[in-house]
């Protein structure tokens, strides 16, 4: 059982293994480190990875990318709407609002989910990892860009299940480049010193994202991250090509924008000539060969020019390094190292705006390519039986502040922040109301967000009934930032007190610490202040000592107690109080597949992947038996090995067979099934076997290749 680590990209994937002597990055079918983000579809079969890329210009109407962008969104939101018109391939409205993206696969029109391209992606992924390290893929840790909402969380990790993938942790991908720093580096402050502060900025194809991390020996806590998600390389690409576009209206009378395929070739040309122009601050040629209308079309550009045509991206890259500051509440003296990660940040200028806001030369200590799919290999080994690794402490961020909202007992409606932006992650809450009835309470995201949805949950909490005396009920929420980021109520739970002691297998110590690590509870009440002071709980279970979060929360959390209990605090502290719980059911509403769609979705997986297997042993078989054919006909002709053991009107015969064999395979027999192939070759080899057989008897006769001076 082998632990990786997976860098889902927009433009490129990569994966790392964790070994007993290190972490490795697994090249794939094409010994290439990267396999592209790209999922095409053909009569036959599926194409992935880098075979879907060096397609696409070919195939544009059924080969997908850019998906990573399309994971839980709805098909109206201005983001979806904005990335369509760059697509070649269709991509449509479903049902429920979702998003459709339509193929023509196996000759007929199929409509798959970002989901499933995604799942069809990281079945690629799991076969080059399963090649590789000839055993077994299960578990895994996915990079997800930081700013991922609850939506976008929940969808891929839909797509992981589609795959068959166990993903122990959604891992942030700027805390992946993190922990691949941290635990290489020899030198970090001890535990009780200052900590040391370093700026990670990830700038890769369709986003740009920074973080800024404290660490410590064997530990770091992310302090805040910033981020762009509609700034990254590809907005350099499509400046370019518009620069290109108007310059061949204008000296040619060409439109690419009119013509799909000449717009895809003209984005990977001028993709190219960006990446020269990183190395380079010459002027550069562009060059196409039969572009349009079978001209070529050539160009020019300097990297100055660069600079000025895509200042807009420049711009917001200077606004995302400079919130990071803010954010973090950190002044560039705080901070020892801007390290960067990422194929943008090969880019002069970006370099360039580093210096310039944080007075500091950006860093190269890390691959900058591979930094984040070995960091989440290492996070994988850490949660991984299989794999021992040194431990290393991450604290993580939830970047939007979470509000919690609930449909009051007596009509007034409740409404609070239960994360702050930049809370640490992964945490638990504990909420506590006094319920005589089912209630709801729904998880939002508060306004400050750079997306139309905010919805995150609604949990409806089930069978609450009034004490036998016609009371409110106490009862529990945990409201958690779990290990992939995604904000769920994970339990709720009906709190009986009993103050004698006899008690049963159910009861345990109120104040006894429940929660791991980074939990934390607080109390709350729902009912207003105004109820409190007659029905409201019993000040003892008010404890601050219960209260062990962040600073800042604790501080927040005292007013709101100090508003709702007026009582004596001094006396609660030393009284304990036992407690008996039972837990709720809970329905939930939130986004992701019901376990039915998932099964479903798994099921056609499954179909996809058996019809890729079916048409590549019958591609296999066509190709070995076309080999066959060239390699006898090869070895019969004159003065080659076998041309002398074979009778002259036999050889004539076997070659014309064989010829004709050549005609069909290009002919009728391009496309039949496996087993007529199979069939084929065996016939062939009951010719051609027992004449290399002679070959091979003659030879093993002593002094038999002294006569006959061949090369074996
Ligand atoms: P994302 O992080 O946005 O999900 P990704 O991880 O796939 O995407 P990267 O592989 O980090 O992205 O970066 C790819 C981008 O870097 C592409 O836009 C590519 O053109 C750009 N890039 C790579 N090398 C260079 C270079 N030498 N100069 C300029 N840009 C480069
Ligand atoms: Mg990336």
């Amino acid at each position: 059982m082998s632990v990786i680590g997976i860098d889902f990209g927009n433009e490129s994937c990569y994966i790392a293994v964790a070994k007993a002597g290190g972490i490795e990055t697994i090249a794939n079918d094409y010994s290439l480190r990267g396999t592209p983000s790209c999922v095409a579809f053909s009569p036959k079969n599926r194409i992935l990875g880098v075979a879907a890329k060096n397609q696409m210009v070919t195939n544009m109407k059924n080969t997908v990318f850019g998906f990573k962008r399309l994971l839980g969104r709805k098909f109206s939101d201005p983001l979806v709407q904005k990335e369509l018109k760059h697509f070649p391939f269709k991509v449509e409205p479903r049902a429920d609002g979702g998003i459709g993206i339509r193929v023509n696969y196996l000759g007929e029109d199929n409509v798959f989910s970002p989901e499933q391209i995604t799942a069809m992606l990281f079945t690629k992924l799991k076969d080059v990892a399963t090649t590789a390290l000839q055993t077994q893929i299960n578990d895994c840790v996915i990079s997800v860009p930081s700013y991922f909402t609850n939506a976008e969380r929940n969808a891929l990790l839909n797509a992981a299940a589609i795959a068959g993938l166990n993903v122990l942790r959604l891992f942030n991908e700027t805390t992946a480049t993190a922990l691949t720093y941290g635990i290489y580096k020899q030198d970090l402050p001890a535990p009780e010193e200052k900590p040391r502060n370093v700026v990670f900025v990830d700038f890769g194809h369709s986003s740009l994202q920074v973080s800024a991390c404290a660490f410590n020996k064997g530990k770091l806590r992310v302090l805040a991250t910033a981020s762009d998600s509609q700034c990254g390389g590809r907005d350099i690409d499509s400046a370019l090509a518009e620069y290109f576009c108007q310059d061949f209206i204008t000296r040619y009378k060409l439109d690419p924008k009119k013509n799909q395929r000449a717009y895809q070739r003209l984005l990977q040309e001028v993709e190219k000539l960006k990446k020269q122009m990183s190395a380079n601050s010459t002027r550069l040629p562009l060059n196409i060969e039969c572009f349009m209308e079978e001209r070529d079309v050539s160009g020019d550009m300097q990297r100055s020019q660069m600079e000025q045509i895509c200042a807009d991206t420049f711009t917001k890259v200077e606004r995302t390094l400079r919130a990071i500051l803010h954010n973090a509440k950190l002044r560039p003296e705080d901070i020892s190292s801007v390290e960067i990660v990422g194929g943008s940040t090969r880019i002069p200028a970006v370099k360039g705006l580093i210096e310039q806001v944080f007075g500091k030369h950006a860093s190269t200590t890390l691959n900058q390519d591979e930094s984040v799919s070995r960091g989440c290999a290492l996070q994988c080994a850490m949660l991984s039986p299989a794999v021992r690794v040194r431990e290393f402490s991450v604290t993580d961020v939830q970047p939007y502040a979470v509000r919690l909202a609930w449909d009051a007992a007596r009509g007034e409606d409740g409404d609070m922040e239960v994360f702050p932006a930049f809370h640490a992650a992964p945490f638990s809450k504990m909420l506590t109301f006094y319920r005589k009835e089912p209630f709801t309470v729904s998880a939002y995201y508060s306004d400050q967000v750079p997306f139309p949805d905010t919805f995150i949950g609604q949990w409806h909490i089930k069978d609450v009934q009034p004490t036998a005396e016609g009371e409110s009920q106490k009862v529990k929420l945990k409201v958690r930032v779990n290990i992939h980021g995604i904000i769920t109520v994970a339990s709720a739970s009906l709190v009986e007190k009993k103050q004698d002691a006899a008690q049963n297998d159910n009861v345990e110590m109120e104040n006894s610490n429940e929660n791991v690590n980074n939990s934390q509870e607080a109390p709350m009440e729902t009912n207003g202040s105004q109820e409190q002071p007659q029905n409201g709980p019993d000040n003892q279970e008010v404890r601050e000592d219960e209260m062990k979060g962040e600073p800042q929360q604790k501080q927040s959390w005292t007013q709101r107690v100090g508003q709702w209990f007026s009582g004596d605090k001094s006396k609660e502290k030393s009284k304990k109080v036992l407690v008996k719980t039972v837990e709720l059911p809970i329905e939930a509403r939130t986004h992701g597949y019901s376990q039915q769609e998932l099964n479903s979705y798994m099921e056609q997986e499954g179909k996809m992947q058996a019809q890729d297997r079916q048409e590549k042993e019958r591609a296999d078989a066509r190709n070995a038996l076309e080999e066959y054919v060239y390699e006898l006909r090869g070895k019969l002709s004159e003065g080659e090995t076998l041309h002398d053991f074979v009778a002259e009107d036999q050889r004539h015969k076997l070659v014309n067979q064989l010829d004709a064999l050549e005609q069909w395979l290009y002919d009728e027999g391009e496309d039949q099934n496996r087993q007529v192939y199979s069939d084929k070759l065996t016939e062939l080899r009951t010719e051609g076997e027992p004449i290399k057989q002679r070959r091979l008897e003659y030879e093993l006769r002593p002094g038999a290749l002294d006569d006959l001076s061949l090369a074996v």
